[in-house]
């Protein structure tokens, strides 16, 4: 997946852009995200007068565009293909709310209670359950219980990385795993995909030209299943690959794997976990196979490492939220959650073609995209010339919303890309929004 150089955004571009599609177009999203971006910038400005206190690590924690895209992209008039949002629609809510009102009832004083550092045994077990779906055969004590998998890769990076410690990525990766690294002031050094994910000649690659100069990278950060934000899998060949060169340089893997049971086609890969228990930490979550408001993920470690990341995990919340835990494990017991994942996985799937369907109609000569097999994304090559940054004021004008690809680079790179996400409108919205999408990017190559 190329790379390519960025350039920015600003208000008075959106301005510009509202002015030439005319009045008739030029509504409330644009104001909103133009005062979006303003309030940015004055940000940037450091106005704060708290500025000089901040510990050097939030340095790197700045508000991007993306931020200022979604204050706009959740109103109806706007087609978002932007959010990443799990559409839990199909889920009953009628049993939800029974298993929740039972629980309190029959077990609310422990559900309400402080718990486990490390989480709930009930829970562990079935999450023990849940992994076998890919392969994995862990014990519950390797199982450490998270706020959302955000919560896993904030305490495994935490655990492994100093300031200037190296983290290897795919290029592009997932942007909250980059607000992590950057967080703990780690340098990022991306390494090149395809269509079947991560390159592993890439890989050895980068391991060399750290090793030359004189580093070594703390772990590899993937997500092998139906990538955010690029919409590819690791092939199993690749899989296998990546771990030999991982075995060669003594490299820690992070598998960062949410999408995993949301393919659309035959029985999930192996996870690289179930490959090599001693040198890769699997992230996993709820958040997409069941319902992301309980904030329930988890982290399985090597065995060595389960000591240190409860002790992590303790500091940073005594104890992941109990209720929550009890609430999931009480949902997977009681109800069918192999079949709600069949149902996520038909709407999404249908999505998914919408999305396909769309673009295949819709798009200008020049563009490319990925065709995913699973999960929430499509990622967008745009003709030579086009700048997804420096077009999004105009598709906001348009009412659609993309995020564009420099927020998925640590170093800027990413303006011929942008992301689509399928997951939440309805079919006939993704259409809709691939044509707005394609006028333009039309416009856009026009001019
Ligand atoms: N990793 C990836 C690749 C994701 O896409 C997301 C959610 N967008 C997360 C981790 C975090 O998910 P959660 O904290 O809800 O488990």
């Amino acid at each position: 997946l190329s790379r390519e150089g960025a350039t920015s955004t600003d208000a008075s571009g959106l301005q510009r852009a509202a002015g030439e599609l005319g009045p008739e177009t030029a509504g409330e999203p644009t104001a909103v995200y133009a005062a979006g971006l303003e309030r940015l910038q004055r940000r940037d400005t450091r106005l704060d007068s708290y500025v000089d206190r901040y510990a050097a690590r939030t340095h790197g924690m700045t508000a991007s565009v993306i931020r200022a895209l979604f204050s706009v992209a959740n109103r109806p008039e706007v087609v978002s293909l932007a959010g990443g949002m799990p559409n839990i629609s199909d889920l009953p809510l009628d049993v939800v709310g029974g298993a929740l009102h039972d629980l309190v009832v029959s077990d609310g004083r422990r559900a309400m209670q402080y718990g486990s550092g490390q989480g709930e045994p009930v829970l562990r077990e079935a999450i023990c359950e849940v992994m076998k779906l890919e392969g994995i055969s862990a014990h519950p004590d390797d199982v450490t219980v998270t706020v959302g998998s955000q919560q896993g890769l904030d305490l495994v990076t935490r655990l492994f990385c100093d300031p200037g410690d190296v983290v290897l990525c795919e290029a592009p990766s997932y942007v909250g795993a980059l607000g992590v690294f950057r967080a703990y002031q780690c340098e990022v050094v991306h390494v090149a995909m395809d269509e079947h994910g991560l390159d592993p000649v890439a890989l050895g690659e980068a391991v060399a030209a750290l090793k030359a100069a004189g580093k070594k990278a703390k772990f590899l950060y993937t997500i092998p299943n139906f990538h955010n934000p690029a919409g590819v899998s690791q092939t199993l060949e690749r899989r296998t690959r990546v771990l030999e060169i991982a075995q060669q340089a003594d490299l820690l893997v992070v598998e960062d794997n949410p999408y995993g049971l949301l393919g659309f086609d035959g029985d999930p890969l192996p996870a690289m976990r179930s490959m090599d228990a001693e040198r890769v930490v699997y992230l996993g979550s709820f958040s997409k196979t069941f319902a992301p408001g309980f904030r329930v993920g988890w982290v399985l470690a090597p065995h060595a490492v389960r000591e240190k990341l409860v002790l992590a995990q303790e500091s940073a919340t005594l104890c992941p939220p109990t209720f929550s835990q009890y609430a999931v494990a009480s949902y997977l017991h009681n109800h069918d959650w192999r079949g709600q994942i069949k149902i996520f996985r038909e709407m999404y799937r249908e999505r998914r073609d919408a999305m396909l369907a769309g673009l295949a109609d819709h798009m200008p000569v020049g563009t490319s995209w990925t065709v995913p097999a699973g999960g929430f994304f499509v990622w967008l090559t745009l003709p030579p010339g086009l700048d997804s940054h420096a077009m999004l004021p105009r598709a906001v004008t348009a009412r659609v919303a993309y995020v564009p690809g420099t927020g998925f680079y640590a170093d800027g790179f990413g303006s011929r890309h942008l992301r689509l996400s399928y997951c939440f409108p309805t079919p006939e919205r993704i259409i809709e929004g691939t044509r707005r999408l394609g006028e333009v990017m039309q416009y856009e190559a026009d001019v």
